[in-house]
This record gives C-alpha cells, structure tokens and sequence, in this order.
C-alpha cells in the first residue's frame, strides 16, 4: 500500500476523452488554428526568451498582468491597475489558488449545479467543505435560495459561473449584485468564473462592471476559449482589493508562469484583435445551431458561450456513441437527458448535423 490520502484512494483524475477524430467537439476550444502572422509573432517572442532560460521567469509577471489590464480597459471599459490583476496557468490554477488562500479546513464554498466539474477537486485538494444547490430549471440561479444559503452555510466562497458550463447561461447583473452583496455582508468571497465572457451575446454585460462595487467581488478569466490558446495555459483573475491579489502571491508556487508562457500570452494579447477575430463567427454559427436544434424538437438551453446544451435522450449515451461513431465527439455532461456541443467551425458544425440526424433515424 502506498501512504496516499485515504479520501484520494480510487479517486481516478478527471478529464474528457482526447479522441483524434474529425470533429472535437468536446472541450469547448475554439476550432480554429492560430493566423499565420500570430504563430509568427509567437515563436519570435518564444525564440527570444529562449536566449534568457537560464534564468528564473519574471516572477511577479507584471508586464503581463499589465497586458491583460489593457485588454480588459478595452474589452470592458474597466481600469484596473496591475496590483489588481493576477494570472496563472489557466483559470483552473488561478482558481484552485483562490481555494488555497479562501478556503481550507473548516471553510466552506458554494456553487450552483449543473456547473463546471472541476469546482468540487478544488475543494477536495484544499480540504474545503463543499455545497451545491440546484439551479432553477431555466439553469438561472435562485437568488433568494442563494442568498439565505449564503446566511446560512456561511461560505467563504461562493462560485458563480456566467455565461454557466455545461449550460451556457448567464447571469443578470442585477442577481450577481444581490449575491455579491450577501457576500459582503456574511463573509465570503464572491467570485464569478467568466470563462467564456468574451462570446456572450449583444447586451450582456460582464460582472467586471461590479468590481468597484463590491470588494469581495473577483472575476476569472481565461485565454484558452476566445482567444484560441487552451495549449498555452494563461488564466486570470481581476480583483476588486488588490489584497486578494497579495494573498494569491502568498499560496502561488514560486516561479509558477514560465519566462515561455509569459512571452506567448504577452505576443499573443498584443494580437487579442487578430486572435480573437473568429469569435463573431463562432457566435453566429452557436446561434444558428441552436435554432436548427430547436427546428429539429430538441430541448435547447439558451446560450452565451460556445458551446450548447440540448436534449433530451433517454439513452444519451447511445447519441453519443452514435455520433463518435461518424466522428463527431461531443460531451457527455449536466443532467442525465442532455449533452453538450461545442461550437466549430462551419465544416465541423455541419458534420455535427448530420451525424445527429442520423442518430435520430436509427433511434
Ligand atoms: C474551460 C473553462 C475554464 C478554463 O480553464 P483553463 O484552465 O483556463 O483552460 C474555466 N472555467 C470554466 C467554467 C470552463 O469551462
């Protein structure tokens, strides 16, 4: 018997299948390759730290975290100062940092299910208590449950996830103030995981308008949707108390964003309007498919992300097998009747279409 944890013993890690087929479909990335000109200024950037890696990164990543501050003036008309921003490998570092310095023996966090599966091994590798309640069946959160399970649980986090994953729904402004301020007023941190922000539709604002509201309030986010840049791993948080920030600096390992993750994430924000040109396509192509779904008599739940959830099966696991099986792979997630489509390119949208017509034909 090897000396591991007694709660981690049979616990197999956590991952979506990684199938080489035509249509990944799966993991929300964005289909499309980088432009020319963007690997170009990549392998540039990376060619010329190459010359530097004898030495430690930078460790506090201040250029960095100073790019992301310009690219969130222009993305949300908010100014943040550096000490105000943090970044990490991937949100999922960032927020499992955040459950180091929140959370931990005898503290507790709170989300909204269905959501992200990742939530609850944050909380288990920090010894963090974890609740869930369920969303209302439009997958909104239910404001008033929240905010007297805030009352009373006591969290020290609460995780909302807007636009939500696996749903694709967002949420009102309004709601994330109320629940904001039930933070505030019982003691937890209140952090919104905008993961997928950048592919909301027209009009929906992002919880980035609240941080000089609230100073319990963070809000995540991510290069590897929008931007195309899941293989790189560059997540961030926006603080509204540059405190929280300082308390991240205190649990992060030391040296965490390698001198090569801090030179692609800073070529590639300073080509955020090349790299993410794509986006309005995939919004346009994500609204199509889930009027087409609609057509067909699915249940579709609306989205502002890019991916969709729709349904219902009996036996969604015989859909999925039955569109792997043309090569389309999407996700087995969220309540049992539904599965999950990311959004692809034209090409890929269309072979997913295809495939579950066909599926249906065979039902
Ligand atoms: C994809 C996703 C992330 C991003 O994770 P990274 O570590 O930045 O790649 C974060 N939160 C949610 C809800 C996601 O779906």
């Amino acid at each position: 018997m090897l000396p591991v944890r007694a709660d981690l013993v049979g616990i197999s890690s956590y991952g979506a299948p990684q199938l080489d087929v035509a249509a990944r479909l799966n993991v929300n990335e964005n289909p499309f390759p980088l432009p020319a000109s963007v690997v170009e200024a990549i392998t540039q950037a990376v060619s010329s730290a190459a010359h530097g890696l004898n030495r430690y990164p930078e460790r506090d990543a201040v250029e960095l975290r100073a790019a992301l501050a310009d690219f969130i003036a222009r993305d949300c008309g908010v100014d943040l100062p550096v000490e105000q921003v943090w970044a990490a490998n991937g949100s999922n570092e960032v927020m499992h940092q955040i459950f180091l310095a929140f959370g931990g023996p005898g503290r507790r966090a709170l989300t909204f299910e269905p959501t992200y599966s990742m939530y609850p091994e944050y909380a288990r590798d920090t010894f963090t208590d974890f609740r869930m309640l369920p969303r209302l069946p439009d997958f909104t959160v239910d404001v008033k449950r929240a905010v007297d399970a805030i009352a009373d649980l006591r969290p020290s986090i609460v995780i909302l996830t807007s636009p939500n994953n696996p749903t694709g729904t967002s949420q009102d402004l309004s709601d994330t103030r109320t629940i904001a301020q039930a933070g505030l007023t019982y003691g937890a941190m209140v952090v919104v995981d905008e993961a997928y922000a950048e592919f909301r539709r027209d009009g929906v604002p992002s919880a980035c308008e609240l941080l000089g509201e609230f100073r319990n309030l963070i809000v995540t986010r991510t290069m590897s949707k929008a931007f195309g840049l899941a293989g790189a791993r560059l997540g961030y948080a926006l603080a509204a108390d540059s405190r929280v920030v300082d308390t991240l600096h205190v649990v992060r390992l030391p040296y965490h964003l390698s001198a090569i993750t801090q030179a692609v994430a800073l070529a590639a924000l300073a080509n955020s309007e090349l790299l993410t040109a794509q986006v309005q396509l995939i919004r346009s192509e994500r609204d199509a498919l889930a009027e087409w779904l609609n057509e067909q008599g699915y249940d579709v739940a609306p989205s502002d992300a890019n991916f969709i959830l729709f349904g219902k099966f009996e036996d969604r696991h015989a859909v999925w097998q039955h569109l792997l099986s043309r090569g389309v792979l999407v996700r087995e997630t969220g309540p049992p009747q539904w599965l999950r489509v990311s959004v692809g390119t034209p090409e890929e949208n269309a072979m997913f279409r295809d495939a579950l017509l066909r599926a249906k034909e065979d039902q």
